[in-house]
């Protein structure tokens, strides 16, 4: 997929000390490829290469310390203002109920996405939505519309079939303003294919109801053929945002990243699953992150960069990659880890640590280091240099002198060992890749 795909051409740039022009056509070239692939529309891919280009090349870049990184914030801050930059927020009418309007192909999620947006709109708004069944030509869909109502025990409004979806809507939002219903959501119909007549309808509810938002619901999956519905959409009815359902199935990310170039609408929410709670608001930064397969590395370089010293991260990496790690080094290292802020928001910046389950209830005790360097400055230079050394005797000097336990002495002589090891491997792992021409 795109992300694997740019990620490869990220990994043969991210530790370039020193980049040509021609590095940058060549990743430039692989990236328009990947994004071609992606079923990203042409000219957004066209636009998109060329603004990276030019930023890339810029003086300041390839002079700089790290042009790798800096190319790769670049591509990051591109797909981010690609997809809109910041996060857009949802309409609240000055005099409620807000309505909403749901609109979009047949299958596409509407009315799911109906139930989901009514769920988030009361979990983490704290409002009371009223659910309208404005699909009367599915049999199905005002049951469907009503199940969800029930599982979220919440109010839907439905006068059966044999009434106009417009006089529905209408009735709904009279129902809502005698119920202090805050929100008014309103499920339509879709159809196969953009449609006149399905077109005339909603054009009928839209300026009976005058709806503070028009959401498109469209499938991700779908890639082009969702950019093309949403600009018809777009044209025809006007619409405020956009929410792209089944993220969470093997898309190609196309979708997503040209919606919003090409109708100049933002996505507002994703959809990720079926379930009742799989909606979320859309955050561009983080989709970027998401599609570059970098955690919120991004912020991690930046912090990093204004914190640690050049000279000694470079001298800890030459002594991890020898591993001739001491002690020592890892008291410096935990001094200059502890300047960047707090522990637990760096370590979820990590790559990777969104698939790592839990870490969001994770909380890194700042005593618990505290208390490693008390035992660690505790020791003398040769323990320092040599933990080997250590018997009991020095074990129970080094807890009294920290006021830490023997305990606490040997585990972390235990991990500062196996992190040793791991570092040995790492560097193993390094030099195995370095000779087969990978990311170095
Ligand atoms: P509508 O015709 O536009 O109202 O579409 P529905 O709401 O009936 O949804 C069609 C199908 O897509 C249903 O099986 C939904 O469960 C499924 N669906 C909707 N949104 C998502 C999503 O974000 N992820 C996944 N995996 N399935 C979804
Ligand atoms: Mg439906």
């Amino acid at each position: 997929g795109l992300a694997d795909r740019l990620q490869s051409t990220i990994q043969k740039i991210r530790g370039k000390g020193k980049v040509s022009e021609a590095d940058v056509k060549e990743m430039m070239r692989e990236v328009r490829l990947a994004l071609l692939e992606a079923d990203v529309n042409f000219k957004v891919v066209k636009d998109f290469v060329k603004k990276v280009s030019e930023r890339a090349v810029g003086q300041e870049v390839l002079k700089s310390l790290t042009p790798g990184q800096q190319i790769i914030k670049i591509v990051n801050e591109e797909l981010t203002s690609l997809m809109g930059g910041e996060q857009s927020k949802i309409a609240v009418a000055s005099r409620p109920p807000t309505v909403i309007m749901m609109v979009g192909l047949q299958g596409a999620g509407k009315t799911t996405t109906t139930g989901k947006l009514a769920n988030l709109l009361r979990k983490k708004y704290n409002r009371k939505p009223l659910l309208v069944a404005g699909d009367i030509y599915r049999p199905a869909a005002i049951k469907q519309l009503e199940t969800l109502g029930k599982q979220l025990n919440m109010p839907v409004f439905s006068l059966g079939d044999q009434i106009s979806p417009v006089e529905i809507a209408r009735k709904a939002i009279e129902k809502a303003k005698e119920d202090h219903n805050d929100y008014v959501l309103i499920d339509t119909a879709g159809r196969l294919h953009v449609d006149a007549a399905l077109m005339d309808e909603l054009k009928e509810i839209k300026e009976l109801t005058k709806p503070d938002e028009i959401f498109l619901v469209v499938d991700a999956m779908t890639g082009q053929d969702a950019v093309n519905v949403a600009q018809s959409f777009n044209e025809q009815l006007g619409i405020t945002g956009v929410v792209l359902t089944k993220l969470d199935g093997d898309t190609r990310g196309g979708a997503a990243l040209s919606i919003r170039a090409v109708t100049e609408k933002p996505i507002k929410f994703v959809g990720l699953g079926e379930k009742l709670d799989a909606l979320e608001p859309f955050h561009p930064e983080r989709m970027a992150s998401r599609i570059l397969g970098m955690g919120d590395v991004l912020t991690l370089i930046e912090k990093a960069q204004s914190n640690i010293d050049e000279q000694k991260a470079k001298e800890l990496e030459q002594k991890m990659r020898t591993a001739t790690f001491t002690l020592d080094d890892f008291l410096d290292q935990l001094a200059q880890v502890r300047k960047m802020g707090p522990l637990d928001e760096l370590l979820k910046m990590m790559p990777g640590a969104n698939r790592i389950k839990g870490l969001n209830n994770i909380q890194i005790d700042e005593k618990q280091i505290a208390h490693v360097e008390a035992i660690i400055k505790s020791m003398t230079k040769d323990e320092k240099l040599r933990p080997e050394l250590m018997n009991s005797s020095r074990k129970r000097r080094i807890a009294k002198g920290s006021g830490r336990t023997v305990a606490e002495v040997n585990r972390l002589l235990k991990q500062f060992e196996e992190m040793k090891k791991m570092m040995k491997q790492m560097s193993g792992m390094q030099q195995k890749v370095k000779k087969k021409g990978g990311f170095k």
